[in-house]
């Protein structure tokens, strides 16, 4: 297949459900969590689930980087835009992630902070060049895919001599999270979330290749099939998972081979590997501290560490009491368990960062409509 529309092709994806409901073994479930928000947004937007026999489970999982973002480093980013002449850009979807005290970055920017929303890393160098009498911070967030364009950024700046500008850096690593979800207590212990398999990454795989979750399947006994985000991919993915339950297999395989190889990005590797290097913990929204799970600017390039250069102090800041979003990352809970889903909280107001992007798994659930079928529908307010 060349283009996209044959990615979202009906008949295949038919083709394909019948295929996973004949193969599919009626005497036991086959318990999926999907990674990425990009897969979740799919299985949404293109009613997979409704694809799917009643013993073919989809488990959400944390991969969407605005949903993972802690409410204490957005709150950072707020203090720095309040300092006087600062410059902080940011991706659009980060604008919108609930902080504390009701705020978030958009209504910092509506109370006249200088809050700018980029679309990619050199806009904000560029804001740099053009300002050379203010301070720009670059509010970086994001897995593996977006690590490379910052890395980028930094070794620009570094070149060009550009003083003014830094990076707030926060960019977190997906085989980490992967194996915290695995160690959980949750998977482990209770076995609140049974786990039969993962759908691997798309665009994060394009970078690290399919090499690192290797470890996963190994060592956990847990297959991986890493997928693009169209209909046919992901349920091609589920088939391939479906096939290596059956068989006791725990292997990575690679469904999207159109972009994805085993070494993955090798200049893109390199670049993050003269930038950054492993924090000891970080945490993520949902999970808690992880360990080795994000970056940080190495010393070479400290000129451009915001942390360093306004002594940025992290804090832990517990979410709004009445949402669920870490449940929800964990894969524990599902969007319409949570009371505010869909009557307190909306995608034009989101209390929790499940509802801010797309990829959220409560903004998947609620612009598709996914709760009007199978679940039961939420009590509307008012
Ligand atoms: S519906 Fe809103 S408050 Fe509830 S878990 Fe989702 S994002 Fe959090």
């Amino acid at each position: 297949m060349k283009y996209i529309d044959e990615f979202r092709d009906g008949t295949l994806a038919r083709g394909l459900a019948a295929a996973i409901a004949r193969e599919a073994s009626a005497d036991r479930c086959y318990n999926l969590m999907e990674f990425c928000g990009g897969h979740t947004h799919a299985i949404s937007r293109y009613g997979l689930k409704d694809l799917l026999p009643a013993n073919v489970n989809m488990i959400h999982g944390p991969g969407c980087p605005v949903c993972v973002l802690p409410i204490g480093r957005i709150d950072n980013a707020i203090e720095l835009a309040a300092r006087p002449g600062l410059i902080l850009c940011t991706y659009a979807d980060t604008m919108r992630v609930p902080a504390s005290k009701g705020l978030s970055l958009l209504k910092a920017k509506a109370r006249g902070a200088d809050i700018r929303m980029v679309y990619s890393s050199a806009d904000a160098i560029r804001i740099a060049q053009e300002h050379p009498d203010r301070e720009v911070v670059f509010f970086a967030i994001g897995f593996e895919t977006t690590t490379p364009p910052t890395a980028v950024a930094i070794v620009q700046a570094a070149a060009l001599g550009l003083a003014n500008f830094s990076v707030f850096c926060n960019h977190v690593l997906t085989p980490s999270a992967i194996a915290n979800i695995l160690e959980s207590k949750e998977v482990r212990e209770i076995g609140t979330v049974p786990l039969d398999g993962f759908i691997g990454p798309a665009h994060v795989s394009t970078v690290i290749g399919s090499q690192p979750y290797e470890y996963f399947a190994e060592e956990y006994r847990r297959p991986v099939v890493i997928a693009g985000f169209e209909p046919l991919d992901v349920m091609q993915a589920i088939l391939m998972l479906v096939r290596q339950c059956n068989d006791g297999r725990a292997e990575v395989e690679n469904e999207f081979t159109r972009a994805v190889t085993r070494e993955g990005n090798a200049k893109a590797k390199a670049l993050v590997a003269e930038v950054f290097e492993l924090r000891r913990s970080f945490e993520w929204r949902g999970l808690g501290e992880v360990p080795y799970s994000a970056l940080r600017i190495k010393e070479r390039y400290r000129a451009h560490d915001a942390e360093a250069r306004y002594a940025i102090a992290c804090r832990s800041v517990p979410d709004n009491k009445a949402c669920e979003c870490g449940a929800i990352l964990r894969g524990v809970k599902k969007p319409i368990d949570c009371k505010v889903f869909g009557t307190v909280c909306t995608p034009e107001n989101p209390i929790g960062s499940c509802m801010v992007s797309s990829e959220g798994a409560c903004a998947a659930h609620y612009t598709y409509g996914r709760y009007r079928d199978a679940e039961p529908a939420p009590e509307r307010a008012g």
